[in-house]
């Protein structure tokens, strides 16, 4: 996704429907007691072409899901398999979601509009097929702050309040419910590919990957890469560009995102699907985002692995296709893919000059060192050293000084206390004042803070 939405006209343009017949099964939306417009995304509404409606009609669409002029006739609730926790489920597929829209933007590129909370489908299992209130307020705080920390992720394009009573095991029952409307670049996950894998459906996968070649362009392999003509070889270096980038930007982030299973891993590399997850209140590579990973699989330091595991686990479904050395080939440029991102990303989070890899790894050591010490949260320690502010005479310092400050960092801005965050405490409190006083003051601050944030990072 574009960092920064530029205005568009609505240009529908449901490609979906190339690939409908298995990709997916038509559904219908439930239909709800109540629809109470709680959040809506002016910014990427306009990169849409879709801020023109009113808020009857913004609920007919976002809400009630009345089909867009030009799109879908009906959603699509899309099916795939998935590896959860390394263990393979077969029955998994939108349970509580659909495709709803696709359309371009300014730039040409097709972006989704999908759901999350919008009734049962045939994948819902023993599931109600619905989001709680706090959940949807969960995902804006998220893609907010990725969004600003310019990690590629959805965007919490609406949220509509249903007038149900949910309940839940992980939240005080019964709880509000909700229906989210979330912008993406696209919807086809690993998982899409496995479950044409499991099922044998070698034209299927075939065309997926044309699909995904079309529909989310990127560069070719490297000179030299083995089987560089192979659509699925293509795909695969792609899929692990973005991936390896994607993996980097959470680190730099200081992002858990708690459940990295293949079904939740976007082929456009888009972050997506947000749960349990969490900001690190510390630099801790052991850090758990989700209660029920209790072996730390996916905790913040093995955020990496666990992509490439993802990634592995798409070059074996590939591997119907062509012969698996190209592949391996492909999946190899993961680790240095990601030393080079984390070097680029860090340093730019940091207002300063990569000056290459032997250098800016040995910055982000002494950085990890320095916050391990100091014990600041990450939000608050890159806040401080921007542009090299701060810089004492640790490693750390003595370290940063040597890569030239790119930005300046002296409006008031920097001269705060401490930067916006999302820390637990501060969604819980968020969440309370929605919660027990409908007070939604509080959410609207704090992502003004969020986007003012993501303004000075640039
Ligand atoms: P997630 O952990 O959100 O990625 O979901 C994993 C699977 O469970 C997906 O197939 C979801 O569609 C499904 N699922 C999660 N919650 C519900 C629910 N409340 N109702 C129906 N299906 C659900
Ligand atoms: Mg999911």
């Amino acid at each position: 996704m574009p960092s920064e939405p530029q205005p568009a006209p609505y240009l529908p343009d449901p490609r979906i429907e190339t690939i409908a017949e298995w990709i997916g099964d038509p559904v219908a939306p439930a239909a709800f007691p109540r629809h109470q417009l709680r959040w809506h995304n002016r910014r990427w509404a306009a990169a849409v072409g879709l801020d023109g409606f009113d808020e009857t009609r913004w609920v007919q669409h976002f809400g009630q899901f009345a089909p867009l002029p030009g799109n879908l006739p009906q959603p699509l609730a899309l099916r795939y398999h998935g590896h959860q926790f390394r263990t393979y489920n077969p029955d998994l597929g939108d349970g509580r979601g659909f495709l709803f829209a696709q359309m371009r933007d300014a730039g040409g590129r097709l972006l989704d509009l999908g759901t999350k909370g919008s009734g049962q489908t045939p994948w819902s299992r023993d599931g109600d097929g619905r989001l709680t209130l706090k959940g949807a307020v969960r995902e804006i705080l998220a893609t907010e702050m990725l969004e600003a920390l310019g990690v590629d992720t959805s965007k919490t394009f609406s949220v509509v309040e249903t007038g149900e009573e949910l309940w839940r095991g992980d939240e005080p029952s019964p709880t509000r419910s909700a229906v989210l409307v979330r912008l993406s670049h696209g919807h086809i996950r690993i998982g899409s590919f496995q479950r044409l894998y499991a099922l044998e459906e070698k034209a299927h996968l075939e065309a997926l990957v044309a699909y995904c070649l079309e529909t989310y362009p990127g560069s070719p392999p490297p000179p030299g890469a083995p089987g560089r003509e192979e659509p699925a070889v293509i795909l695969l270096h792609q899929v692990v560009e973005r991936l390896a980038d994607l993996a980097a930007s959470w680190m730099v982030a200081g992002f858990v995102h708690g459940v990295l299973n293949t079904d939740n891993m976007n082929i456009s590399g888009e972050s997506f699907d947000y749960g349990p997850w969490r900001w690190l209140p510390r630099w801790d590579p052991r850090f758990t985002a989700a209660y029920f990973d209790h072996s730390g699989l996916y905790a913040f330091g093995r955020q990496p692995e666990a992509l490439l595991w993802n990634c592995a686990q798409l070059a074996q479904a590939l591997s119907m296709l062509v012969e698996t050395a190209p592949l391996v080939a492909a999946l190899d440029r993961f680790g240095p893919l990601y030393q080079q991102a984390m070097g680029r990303r860090f340093t730019a989070r940091l207002g300063v000059e990569s000056r290459g890899p032997e250098q800016d790894a040995a910055l982000i050591q002494a950085a990890e060192r320095a916050m391990v010490e100091t014990g600041l949260a990450p939000e608050q320690f890159f806040f401080l050293h921007r542009a090299a502010r701060n810089a004492g005479e640790d490693d750390f310092g003595t370290l940063l000084r040597l890569h030239a400050p790119t930005v300046a960092a002296d409006d008031a801005f920097w001269r705060q206390d401490a930067p916006p965050g999302v820390l637990i405490d501060e969604v819980e409190r968020i969440w309370a004042a929605i919660d027990q006083h409908d007070d939604w003051s509080e959410l609207h601050a704090k992502v003004e803070a969020i986007r003012d944030l993501g303004r000075h990072l640039g």
